[in-house]
């Protein structure tokens, strides 16, 4: 492009971070298979000397996915967890790191069971409530760790208020845009210095991969954030990161598939006699409403709804589906059911669980992209049959 135009996120999905291969044209970016390349003389290459440290398949993912956060530097990780596990190494002993309370559950299991070995100390906070996280600062914190929309509550926080009081304090913000993902919501526009993803879910969209990513503005951070990378090697390898370039290339579509499905599915059951409650950032009855119409382009495709049912009950309906599969993960084309009591957020003791709002009757629901119609059906089917 020669103008200055910024292009849509569309065409960015589709073409940002990739050009024809060289040698033959060939329009989609190909799986560079191979751990070395040849040099011309000693380190005179072509900008590739080992694909732990660098791969061409995965370079055209990093710059796909930094152009879709808005951010000046992408890296590609092997997993979720392997990018998160990546940022915690900014981190030294002594050093104090304030998280949202409701974290995904590995990201929970990195920070406790793990990092505390090395001295590494946690508060958790509820990032919905700023007197809450402005009074867990201390002297040696160095980090904020958020989600929005959380899981499963999907509980949504303010990112720019967040960053900002971060910022203030000289302290850097992560926020893991698993959830929402770019086309939803992009945290570096609004002061965040570091997103996460597990690009298992949304980015990769089809069940099909595992693999992480960490976009950032600022270069030394950036370069910090490589060093570790090759240091500990966390990569992908070239198959995979194929698979989540792929994926992106449809993730405008599928999202926006996604949310109308989730919407339906959430005023639906909102107004269904067996149901409690829908948690459902789209909806007015959303308790964070306001600030999602500011932070997000549309509500997302995760429903988490609360049955009027035991956990027998929940788990029956969870086993009654014909179009939704009982597992867990999220973010695939097909729509998915999750019993988070007994399943994701069952290694959480439960009356902390039942405390925390996760009540044994709540299920979560990835919406995928199947018709609308056949979705509502099975939710009423499964229910009708489980619920007397
Ligand atoms: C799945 C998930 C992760 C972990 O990603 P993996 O690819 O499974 O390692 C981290 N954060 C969130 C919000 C997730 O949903």
């Amino acid at each position: 492009m020669n103008s200055d135009r910024t292009l849509g996120f569309g065409t960015n999905a589709i073409h940002a971070g990739q050009s024809p291969d060289p040698t033959t044209g060939a329009i989609m970016t190909p799986v560079y298979m191979t751990s070395t390349y040849v040099q011309e003389a000693p380190s005179v290459n072509k900008g590739y000397d080992y694909s732990r440290s660098h791969n061409p398949t995965r370079t055209a993912l990093e710059g796909n996915l930094a152009a879709l956060e808005g951010a000046n530097h992408g890296l590609c990780f092997a997993s979720g967890m392997a990018a998160i596990h990546c940022v915690l190494n900014l981190l030294k002993s002594g050093d104090h790191v304030i998280a949202g309370n409701d974290l995904y559950g590995g990201t929970y299991r990195l920070l406790q069971t793990l990092y505390t070995k090395f001295g590494l100390k946690t508060t958790f906070v509820d990032m919905t409530d700023q007197k809450q996280l402005e009074a867990a600062f201390q002297s040696n914190t160095k980090l904020v760790m958020l989600e929005t929309p959380t899981n499963p509550l999907l509980r949504c926080c303010d990112l720019e208020a967040i960053a900002g009081i971060a910022k203030k304090k000289g302290v850097l913000t992560m926020a893991d845009n698993t959830f929402a993902t770019p086309y939803l919501q992009t945290p570096i526009a609004l002061g965040c210095d570091i997103v996460a993803h597990s690009t298992t879910k949304y980015l990769g969209g089809h069940s099909d991969v595992v693999g992480g990513a960490l976009l950032s503005n600022d270069r030394e951070l950036h370069e910090q954030l490589m060093h570790f990378q090759n240091t500990c090697g966390g990569t992908p390898g070239p198959m995979d990161a194929f698979l989540v370039l792929r994926g992106t290339k449809t993730l405008h579509v599928r999202m926006d598939r996604h949310c109308e499905n989730a919407m339906r599915v959430a005023e639906h059951l909102s107004a269904h006699d067996k149901v409690a409650r829908v948690i459902y950032p789209g909806l007015e009855s959303h308790p964070q409403h306001e600030l999602v119409k500011r932070q997000m382009r549309k509500g997302g495709g995760m429903v988490s709804v609360e049955l009027k049912a035991s956990d027998e009950q929940a788990k029956q309906v969870c086993s009654s589906f014909e179009v939704f599969s009982l597992a867990e993960s999220l973010g695939g084309v097909e729509s998915l059911v999750d019993h988070p009591a007994s399943m994701t957020h069952a290694s959480i003791p439960a009356a902390e669980r039942r405390a925390a709002g996760l009540e044994d009757g709540l299920i979560r629901l990835s919406v995928g992209v199947e018709d609308g119609d056949d979705l509502i059906a099975d939710l009423d089917q499964a229910i009708a049959r489980s619920i007397t």
